[in-house]
């Protein structure tokens, strides 16, 4: 089989501090455990504009849809808030993800014990938290037509549709239940039956497609129910499947349980390449955190548990996912901190770097 491929774009702000860390992660693999890649690199969102006039430019585009993975760092930053809507940073990351059709938004809520007393809830509710929730990502209410605000017996009216075919069900369906047979086999679908007939489709599809999983078991839940589900006993979930609406709320209520934002990785998937790996895109959760940016503070957890999460989805390689996964917790475990998950007055934080550091001493201990 060829050497895996990687697309690196490390954006701008942070973007670029923790994906350097990245980079020494990778440069690891490849050294310690002979897990190599051809790895490209190249600018989007605001370096992209400052190279290119644009926040991403064809040739990058052309390149992110051939490699078998796209690892991203962040977009934006005040220098660009002021540009015109059609090249702001953040409409490069919107074009890449329309472009490659990523249309399953994986964001995982894992509960690190280190850090359970960050979470909003009690140690007890979260400990040992892992649950995933997939969200649709390219249909729905974002997306749907007609929309927009019109004139309607003399008051203006706003207009957004939820519209789902049953193809675009079927796909997300799919990836949740492949998720879910790689975990605990277990998937709780989440809309509003009881008052959408997008979300009595919804359930009919995800019921018809549960036929093809029969080793997974299948819930189903009204998205409000669901909210509180999670905050009450979150760890009653495995996979929670959602629509694009739902799961851009319940995925960020989920994220909150476990704490930082420099803490959350996600993957964004399409459909499967020629090699049958699928399109795939993974970053952060966190922006390019402009008032920390170039000071050495930027905490690299999310983006390396992003690489971790490409290792798993795009690589096949669990065993390394796990590898570097552990080695964020044990580091946490030790309470080696960046300024964001400090909690005792006096205590100090350690560098962007220097977690690096300890990450990568904990993947040697590993050996
Ligand atoms: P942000 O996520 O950049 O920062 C929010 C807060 O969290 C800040 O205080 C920041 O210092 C902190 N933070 C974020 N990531 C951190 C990390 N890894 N380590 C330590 N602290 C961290 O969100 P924002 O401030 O609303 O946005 C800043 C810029 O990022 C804007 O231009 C916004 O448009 C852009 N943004 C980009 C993405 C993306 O690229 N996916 C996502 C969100 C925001």
């Amino acid at each position: 089989m060829n050497t895996p491929s990687l697309l690196i774009l490390p954006g701008d702000g942070i973007g670029q501090e923790v994906m350097d860390e990245v980079a020494r992660v990778i440069e690891w693999m490849g050294d310690k455990r002979d897990v190599r890649f051809d790895v490209f690199e190249d600018v989007v969102g605001g370096a992209a504009y400052d190279k290119h006039g644009t926040p991403l430019h064809d040739a990058t585009l052309a390149k992110a849809q051939e490699v078998d993975a796209v690892l991203l760092g962040a977009v934006g930053g005040p220098k660009y808030d002021n540009l015109d809507f059609s090249v702001k940073p953040e409409r490069g990351l919107l074009r890449l993800r329309k472009e490659m059709d990523l249309f399953a938004n994986l964001r995982p809520a894992r509960c690190f014990d280190a850090l359970a007393d960050f979470s909003s809830l009690k140690r007890d509710v979260v400990s040992g938290l892992d649950l995933m929730i997939v969200r649709e990502l390219t249909s729905g209410s974002y997306f749907g037509e007609p929309r927009g605000i019109f004139e309607e017996n003399g008051q203006r009216v706003g207009i957004n549709t939820q519209r789902y075919t049953e193809a675009e069900i079927d796909r997300v369906a799919r990836s949740a239940f492949e998720l879910a047979m790689r975990r605990n086999r277990k998937v709780c679908s989440m809309e509003k039956a009881n008052v959408m007939e997008s979300g009595i489709l919804w359930r009919e599809v995800v019921t018809a497609v549960h036929a093809d999983y029969p080793e997974v078991g299948l819930s189903h839940m009204y998205a409000d129910n669901g909210a509180m589900q999670i905050v009450r006993q979150p760890r009653q979930f495995d996979v929670i499947l959602t629509d694009n609406l739902f799961g851009d709320i319940l995925s960020d209520c989920a994220a909150m349980l476990t704490g930082s934002l420099g803490m959350l990785p996600s993957a964004s998937l399409g459909a499967p390449m020629e090699n049958g790996r699928p399109k795939a895109l993974y970053e952060p959760v966190h922006g390019s955190a402009p008032d920390i940016a170039g000071q050495e503070k930027a905490n690299p957890c999310a983006c390396v548990l992003s690489f971790a999460m490409a290792l798993r989805y795009s690589f096949d390689m669990g065993e390394e996912a796990d590898r570097v996964e552990n080695a964020v917790e044990r580091v946490l475990a030790k309470g080696v901190r960046t300024e964001d998950l400090m909690q005792t007055e006096g205590s100090v934080p350690v560098s962007t770097s220097a977690m690096t550091d300890t990450i990568l001493a904990e993947l040697q201990a590993s050996l």
